[in-house]
């Protein structure tokens, strides 16, 4: 079902409603410890502001439980002005009289931001009353708010039908544009990188992947998982016991259907993730008193070799832990081995992810790095996102 691009909606003189994502990590001083999900709405907002529109801009940040001034969007629309080089007004609550009064004094071009809409429960219970309020700031409902599209609030879902025209932001359209090509005919080899913290955590998009790639890689905590449903002994590594069963019926059916699991021959094995003396060891001769944190130079190569080969890559979870530099090699090494293959179609999902490839300081070699966490999985999983479909037209 088509959805329209802000770009082919006149807003000239409307009050156009902008939903995004500005849910940033706050520093411990509530500075903007990266501002990057703003700066990837910033197209959408320079477009309204330069065709006259008068722009209401509206998003949650962190889970407040009410009002709650650590929580506050102040931060964020400082930043925003800076990066607008312009005047952003901050209403002092989602909805009321003073959010009314600034949205009824917008002149053209002007740009307000409205305070945290998860101060109201409204919000996130998809409160009509509520919806209905935040309806009432537009003529023009636009949504770029692309990692909030898995869940159906106030803001993502329950306005947009009291609202007379609605759209999709740049940062939207481009998100769906990409992952949507995930779920079509690729290029073949196609690939998914999987890794990060829990097997229960991903089987959904493990098992729809499954269905659609060619190869599988998978590394992170959750191969011990699998390496452990093979029978191998991988001393004190974090593993789900109560999913082995899960991870045994999930490489049998993918064997079954001819698609290649690729799991790691060496890991990066320590006592603690405290513990400096990381050593590399064959995933066949674990030794008992350690746990594994990375995939060992044996496996990364492997891993590259399959990538540099590759034509459509998704790549969601890191390696390893690689929050410490002692097991961040695998990542680093996977999302080199990414950046250096320049005919694929390279996509990337998940919080931890992205910031795992901006480390690496290759987020430009990438087609696609997606703001969304969860909401990138929901989407490559083949789900149907509610903020997404609520964009829909008949
Ligand atoms: P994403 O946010 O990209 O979806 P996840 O949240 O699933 O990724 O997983 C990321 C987390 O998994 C990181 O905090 C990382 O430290 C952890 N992790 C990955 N591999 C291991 C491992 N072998 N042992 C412990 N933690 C791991
Ligand atoms: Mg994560």
């Amino acid at each position: 079902m088509p959805i329209r691009s802000v770009k082919d909606i006149p807003v000239e003189g409307k009050r156009v409603f902008l939903r995004v994502d500005f849910n940033v990590p706050l520093t411990p001083a509530r500075g903007i410890a990266d501002d990057a999900r703003i700066r990837a709405s910033l197209p959408t907002i320079l477009h309204l502001r330069d065709q006259g529109a008068r722009v209401v801009v509206a998003s949650h940040l962190g889970r407040p439980k009410g009002p709650d001034p650590s929580q506050s969007l102040e931060p964020v629309g400082t930043r925003l002005a800076e990066l607008l080089g312009d005047e952003v007004l901050l209403t002092d609550e989602p909805v009321g009289d003073g959010a009314r009064k600034v949205v009824a004094d917008l002149r053209e071009g002007q740009v307000a931001l409205l305070e945290n809409l998860r101060f109201h429960a409204g919000e996130e219970a998809n409160d009509d009353q509520f919806a209905r309020q935040l309806a009432s700031y537009a003529d023009v409902y636009i949504n770029d708010a692309f990692g909030t599209a898995h869940r159906a609030h106030a803001s993502t879902v329950g306005m947009i039908k009291h609202v007379p025209e609605k759209g999709a932001g740049f940062l939207m359209l481009k998100e769906i544009e990409f992952l949507s090509r995930l779920l079509g005919s690729v290029e073949r080899p196609y690939l998914a990188v999987i890794g990060g913290a829990k097997v229960s955590d991903k089987i959904g998009v493990l098992e729809s992947l499954a269905a659609r790639v060619d190869k599988m890689l998978v590394g992170g905590a959750m191969a011990s998982t699998f390496l452990a449903a093979q029978g191998k002994p991988l001393g004190k590594s974090k593993i789900e016991q109560d999913k082995l069963p899960l991870a045994r019926a999930f490489l049998k059916k993918a064997q079954d259907r001819g698609v290649g699991i690729l799991l790691p021959i060496d890991a990066v094995a320590a006592s603690s993730p405290e513990d400096m003396q990381a050593r590399a060891v064959s995933v066949d001769e674990f030794p008992a008193d350690a746990m594994s944190l990375d995939i060992g130079p044996k496996t990364a190569a492997a891993f590259g070799d399959e990538i540099a080969r590759a034509r459509t890559v998704f790549w969601n979870g890191p390696m390893g832990m690689f929050e410490k530099p002692q097991f961040a090699a695998g990542t680093f090494s996977v999302a080199r081995a990414l950046a250096g293959n320049p005919r694929a179609l390279s996509v990337v999902g998940g919080g931890d992810s992205v910031s795992a490839i901006e480390q690496a300081g290759v987020t430009e070699k990438i087609s696609h790095v997606s703001t969304g966490g969860g909401a990138s999985l929901e989407f490559v999983e083949g789900k149907l996102l509610p903020g997404i479909a609520a964009l829909e037209r008949p």
